[in-house]
């Protein structure tokens, strides 16, 4: 039984997330920003308009549930870093890893 989630078939770990590394959604469609000093690199998606675009979920090492992620939402109206958002991810072993994402990009595999 998970104390976070309280779903009593998980069996997440913080080890097991922090392992995997960040996480992206399957609509994930481009690289919107490359990484700079201050941002991680962003993301556009799917069928979502992109006034926003966002880096992967990256497990909050300050936390310790392990459904707890982060990520960083970029404006791009105003052209300017927003924020970074709090998100719990239920079952984040079954997401792609963002490293898997950039390699399907690179190889033009994205349909
Ligand atoms: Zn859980």
């Amino acid at each position: 039984m998970c104390d976070f989630c309280g779903n009593p078939a998980c069996t997440l770990t913080k080890q097991q997330v922090v392992e995997r590394g960040a996480i992206l959604e399957s609509n994930a469609y481009g690289i919107m920003r490359l990484a700079t000093e201050e941002n991680p690199q962003t993301y556009s998606f799917k069928g979502v308009p992109a006034f926003y675009s966002l880096s992967a979920l990256i497990p909050d090492e300050d936390e310790e549930n392990p459904h707890a992620y982060i990520r960083f939402v970029f404006d791009e109206d105003e052209a300017v870093g927003e924020c970074w958002e709090e998100r719990e991810v239920e079952n984040p072993l079954s997401w792609q890893t963002e490293q898997e994402f950039i390699e399907r990009f690179e190889k033009g595999g994205q349909e």
